[in-house]
């Protein structure tokens, strides 16, 4: 990995003549691998914080933050009860890195390693050689806002979830598991690859493809809804299947495809009738006579999304009564297959169309030669079977006089007093959140994300620091969507 900043440290006037521990805090910096924080390290004042903070008052070492991306490089401050000349090794699991004192927490600075996978990893320190007898705790997360609260994923529930869905599968046909309701999409692969095998996997990401790829499974991958050119060598590299957009889609990415060699593997997606990815059925002949003439592509599979499925979608099919959703779909579905295999076009695609709801129904009719289940692995009727669980906690509790504004433009003032609570950095979702403190659903006064005003009159007594949990609604089958933080750049000048 190339460093790319420059770690600027200035060492406080007094400390600068204490060699080893500059040497040794310069050292651990060097030595991680990858984000490079830039931090800087100064005081005007030499105060008094040369006194070090003893390791532990209670047994375990604290940790400032306690919580960090997988892909470490972040500062985490360590009271060892040691001072700068003292050379103090953090072991975060099995990795160890040096740490130097930093003046100015009064703590030993040491730069998190690299995590192997998410969750809590003991961390042990070393002091002067000799392990230190308490020790503390540090957690790992997927990369994300770090001030937003923790999400925990209960790997057993999915896990349970796999059995159930492979027990009840029908035979005969393929299972692909659709990965698109949150993170590590690696840590849910390898949970639903071990329980249920999926013969396939489908992600909105070449991103979550290549972290399933690189985490060892070897099922087929197939990326939904586009493959941007740019991505072509990378999905032959990795053996992942993409999705073909169009005619002039397919020129290029037949001549990207021609320069590496190989031959990319792509799915037809025929839109018919939800308004999102495929091309309409009157386009579908044509791109597969693309797909299939061009020497660098191979059209693995045909498929469609369906709108709304419905316990009456059985017997519309059967009926042919085209006024209802599903059966329309169908019929559009079925048409264009036919079409294009009677050209002798792909004979081998794969034919999929169903996802959880027609599963859910037993919709055979619907089935093809595979179903695309996301939904079903990840949804919970009740919070207790729910995969995740979500927590954060009162940061503030303060009693509103009556006829108080709340949010810009005053829209609603107080009625009467009443008691709020803060809460803080819940992300935006697709799906609409509940917040629940001692099991009462508590109404949100003001949403601006980075700050969240609760409603507590229905909560007696309530405290700062109490839990607030938070769960999506429950029409929304207790799921999240893939909602994450966004990649950033920047350019000047
Ligand atoms: C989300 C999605 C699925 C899975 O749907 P579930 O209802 O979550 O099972 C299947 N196919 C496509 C194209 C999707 O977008």
């Amino acid at each position: 990995m190339v460093r790319k900043n420059s770690v600027s440290i200035t060492i406080n006037h007094r400390r600068r003549l204490l060699a080893p521990a500059v040497g040794l805090g310069i050292t651990a910096l060097l030595l991680t691998g990858c984000a490079q924080p830039e931090f800087l390290l100064s005081r005007d004042s030499a105060a008094d914080a040369d006194q070090p903070v003893p390791a532990s008052v209670d047994g375990t070492i604290t940790l400032s933050p306690t919580h960090g991306s997988i892909q470490g490089g972040n500062l985490v401050l360590v009271a060892t009860g040691e001072g700068a000349d003292v050379p103090v090794t953090a072991q975060f699991g099995e990795t160890a890195v040096d740490c130097h004192f930093d003046e100015l927490s009064a703590r030993h600075a040491c730069v998190a390693p690299r995590g192997e996978t998410t969750g809590l990893v003991n961390v042990a320190l070393t002091v002067d050689g000799t392990p230190l007898d308490p020790t503390g705790t540090y957690t790992y997360t997927t990369p994300g806002m770090q001030d937003s609260p923790m999400m925990t994923v209960n790997t057993d529930t999915v896990r349970k979830k796999a059995t159930e869905i492979r027990g009840s599968y029908p035979r005969d046909l393929m299972l692909a598991a659709v990965l698109k309701n949150g993170a590590p999409v690696d840590v849910f692969g390898q949970v639903i690859h071990g329980e249920a095998k999926p013969e396939y996997f489908f992600v909105p990401t070449l991103a979550d493809a290549i972290k399933l790829r690189e985490s060892g499974i070897e099922s087929r991958i197939a990326v939904l809804y586009v493959s941007q050119l740019e991505h072509i060598p990378l999905m032959l590299h990795y053996d992942i299947e993409g999705a073909a957009a169009d005619a002039s889609w397919v020129a290029e990415a037949n001549e990207v495809a021609a320069s590496t060699g190989g031959i990319l593997k792509v799915h037809q997606w025929i839109d018919t009738g939800l308004g999102r990815e495929g091309a309409t059925p009157d386009q579908a002949l044509p791109l597969a006579t693309a797909i299939e003439t061009a020497p660098h592509l191979e059209l693995v599979g045909i498929a469609t999304h369906f709108s709304h499925i419905t316990d009456q979608d059985e017997a519309a099919i059967e009926d042919g009564d085209l006024n209802n959703i599903t059966a329309a779909q169908k019929k559009r579905f079925d048409d264009s297959v036919a079409e294009i295999r009677d050209a002798g076009l792909g004979t081998d695609a794969l034919i999929h169309a169903g996802a959880s709801d027609v599963l859910i129904h037993e919709i055979d009719s619907l089935y093809y030669d595979l179903l695309r289940i996301g939904g079903a692995f990840f949804g919970a009727n009740s919070p207790e079977e729910a995969v995740y669980s979500w927590n954060t906690q009162l940061e503030t509790v303060k009693t509103l006089p009556a006829g108080w504004c709340i949010d810009y433009d005053c829209t609603t003032p107080t009625a009467e007093e009443k008691t709020v609570g803060t809460i803080n950095h819940i992300p935006r979702r697709e799906t609409e959140l509940v917040f629940t403190v001692r099991g009462v659903q508590v109404p949100v006064l003001l949403n601006h994300g980075t700050v969240v005003t609760l409603d507590l009159s229905g909560v007696p007594e309530v405290a700062v620091g109490e839990e607030v949990r938070i769960d999506t609604s429950p029409e929304g089958f207790y799921m999240l969507d893939a909602a994450s933080p966004l990649p950033v750049t920047t350019v000047s000048g």
